[in-house]
């Protein structure tokens, strides 16, 4: 945005269940002893300053994809507003992996033109006796998508802090070879 060179809006989108709200709950910090630096925005938006490379980053994290009582047009302003996205799905329910390739295409059409980082996430990795989808085929949809991709588990928080940290060097990535 033109207010704040090291602020990036990050949008989460992914089918109902995968773990969206999960993942924007641990990175507001609601799971932590001590106090948090997050700043709620809203009931859907959270701003935290993290630290990656030695250098700030001010994420404002958008979890508002599922509103259906905002109505569809919530799903527009998300496709529009966002500097980088988080394309979510469950590695334990394969429609949720078919719909995260439906959203990239999506999203490619609503941002022509426009190189927008993104991270494929599997999410619930900590649930292995019921996994649907492989990491290989995780990672060779991350390559036809020409994206970067992480597993990750809320529920046990692993990979989190990492897919926060990937998403702001991914923006600086490209706002470095501008
Ligand atoms: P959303 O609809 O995408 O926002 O998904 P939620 O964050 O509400 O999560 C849906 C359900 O999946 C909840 O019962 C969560 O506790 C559960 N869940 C979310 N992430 C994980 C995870 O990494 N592992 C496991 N085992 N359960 C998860
Ligand atoms: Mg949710």
């Amino acid at each position: 945005s033109e207010s704040c060179s090291n602020c990036y809006r990050v949008v989460l989108i992914g089918e109902h269940g995968v773990g969206k709200s999960s993942l924007a709950n641990i990175f507001a910090g609601v799971h932590d002893s001590v106090d948090s630096d997050c700043e709620v925005l809203g009931e859907d938006t959270y701003e935290r300053t993290l630290m990656v490379d030695g250098e700030s980053a001010t994420i404002i994290l958008l979890d508002m994809w599922d509103n259906k009582r905002e109505g569809e047009w919530i799903r527009d302003h998300c496709m529009q507003v966002g500097d980088a996205y988080l394309i979510v799905y469950s590695i334990t329910d394969r429609a949720s992996f078919e719909k995260a390739s439906e959203l990239r295409i999506q999203l490619r059409r609503a941002r022509q033109k426009e190189d927008i980082p993104i991270i494929l996430v599997g999410n619930k990795s900590d649930l292995v006796r019921c996994r649907e989808v492989s990491v290989a085929e995780g990672r060779a949809c991350a390559v036809v998508f020409d994206c970067k991709f992480i597993e990750t588990s809320a529920a046990v928080q692993h990979n989190v802090k990492e897919l926060f940290e990937g998403i702001v060097r991914q923006v600086r990535l490209r706002r470095d070879s501008k």
